[in-house]
């Protein structure tokens, strides 16, 4: 799919710093409330590789660009692969009841399953399982117990009973399990989302720092990673992953069934404190608005949620079956947006715990925490950040500032890829060539943005001689002037 031009002069202004994803689905398909989830919103749309097929994510895709190109700021699209999801067989009648204390059998057969046994049809499963691992299936509703096993079949004690129906999930919490990283279908629908332009990929059920940089190398830096923490194994080789990823998402849904639920905030707390000082964008995902996938209002205990998870500085907040498939899309993404502006104007908004976060040696992590100080002293109205990898833009995002963050790039990719990110407004301009053209066009973009008027200050930062990318070495105050505007 060819790139549509975001014209260079447009209002990238939302009065929110706290970023909004929300999942497209069969409620949120059209044009006309793509165009309204961006209205009430959306910075990032999300789509779920794990439904649907291809012409429908085409369709999206295209949409997605069509609302782009009319409403003229940068969109990112995140694609969201399945990733290696276990499953088990089908039964004889559609579904069985499974009674507590009984022994249920997993195995290779592809016989019908029943009462006593059912078809897991991944050999991997036998061979990482030893006795007293335990086996969840269906979201962790119905919990199996390992007695004995050999490579071809489990023998379980069930632990919590339950109905099972056909091709329920299965989980296997304790153990790293030796899947690809990327299945067969993953490869085939990246393709696709490289193919229709997708500025984010998320890997579902890593486990490791290695998948990361197996999806990375497939990937080739054509999108930005963004790697799902929902395994406890992904938990334990957490900074690794970080390392290694463009940005991490807490995936709950998944997260709450491996890990005992209780421990899923503490997590999340914990994900979002290593992302943010690794300066990774970190997004908080799933049930965040659940009740209203039917209903207009939410719950006290979800707007507390998303309270939480912008308090605690994520870069995104996302909405999933709220989006795709419930009665009120707009409705959660303006509640969303509302609850976010509000927290936002806390007076100990980002104060609490984001004095310990950074240990700055390198000269573009001193310019940018340097630009922070120097636009909080001066109360500078936009701290401007020229980048062409976003790696400068990422860092200004990092050190959490009250003043907008401008950016500044003249790659279109790149400006739709920081979509995502805390505070940024990302603008794809033409280079400068210049530093006068530099503090002429930052002035103007501000002005032009509605980030600042006559008389206001902003901070400039950029690597000087231009073009060297990942060299920060300048910040500069400048001052707009009446006939400047
Ligand atoms: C999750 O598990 O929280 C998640 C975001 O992944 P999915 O929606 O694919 O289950």
């Amino acid at each position: 799919m060819t790139s549509p031009s975001v014209p260079e002069f447009y209002t990238p202004r939302r009065d929110r710093k706290t970023r909004i994803v929300a999942t497209l689905g069969p409620a949120s398909s059209s044009y006309e409330r793509i165009k309204a989830l961006f209205h009430a919103g959306v910075d990032v749309f999300r789509l779920n590789m794990s439904h649907g097929d291809h012409k429908d994510k085409e369709a999206l895709a295209h949409t997605i660009r069509a609302v782009e190109r009319e409403v003229g700021r940068p969109i990112a699209i995140l694609a969201d692969l399945q990733g290696p999801k276990l499953r088990i067989g089908t039964f004889a009648g559609g579904r069985v009841e499974i009674e507590q204390g009984a022994i249920f059998t997993l195995d290779l057969t592809d016989k019908p399953g029943t009462n006593e046994r059912v078809s897991l049809p991944h050999k991997e499963i036998f061979n990482a399982i030893s006795i007293g691992t335990n086996i969840l299936l269906d979201d962790g509703k119905v919990r199996l117990e390992v007695q004995s096993f050999d490579k071809t079949k489990a023998d379980c004690r069930v632990i919590v009973g339950g109905v099972l129906s056909d091709r329920k999930g299965v989980n296997v919490p304790n153990a790293v399990l030796p899947l690809a990283a990327l299945t067969k279908k993953d490869r085939k629908d990246l393709t696709l989302a490289l193919k229709l332009g997708a500025d984010w990929i998320a890997l579902s059920f890593v486990q490791r720092a290695a998948d990361v940089a197996e999806a990375k190398k497939l990937i080739g830096g054509k999108a930005a990673v963004m790697s799902k923490i929902e395994k406890p194994a992904a938990v334990e080789a957490l900074d690794e992953i970080i390392e290694l990823s463009d940005g991490v998402m807490v995936a709950r849904g998944d997260l709450g069934v491996e890990e005992p639920v209780e421990k899923v905030p503490g997590i999340q707390k914990k994900i979002i404190r290593k992302a943010r000082a690794a300066g990774k964008p970190v997004v908080v995902a799933t049930q965040m608005l659940e009740s209203m996938i039917n209903a207009p209002v939410p719950t006290r205990a979800e707007v507390s949620d998303v309270a939480t998870a912008v308090m605690d500085g994520a870069d995104a907040v996302m909405l999933s079956a709220e989006s795709a498939v419930g009665d009120f899309p707009c409705e959660a993404v303006a509640v969303m947006d509302r609850v976010a502006k509000h927290v936002e104007q806390e007076p100990n908004y980002l104060r609490a715990g984001s004095d310990d976060l950074y240990m700055n040696t390198r000269t573009e992590d001193a310019i940018t925490a340097a630009a922070k100080q120097v636009a909080t002293s001066i109360d500078a109205c936009a701290i401007v950040t020229f980048t062409s990898s976003g790696s400068t833009a990422i860092r200004a995002a990092r050190e959490r500032p009250q003043a907008p963050i401008l950016t500044l790039t003249p790659k279109l990719s790149i400006a739709r890829r920081l979509a995502i990110v805390w505070g940024l407004h990302p603008i794809k301009t033409k280079d400068v060539d210049s530093f006068e053209e530099m503090i002429g066009k930052s002035k103007r973009m501000a002005v032009r943005g509605g980030l600042a008027k006559a008389g206001d200050r902003i901070v400039v930062t950029a690597g000087v001689p231009f073009g060297t990318p990942g060299a920060t070495n300048v910040l500069h105050i400048a001052w707009i002037g009446k006939n400047e505007v």
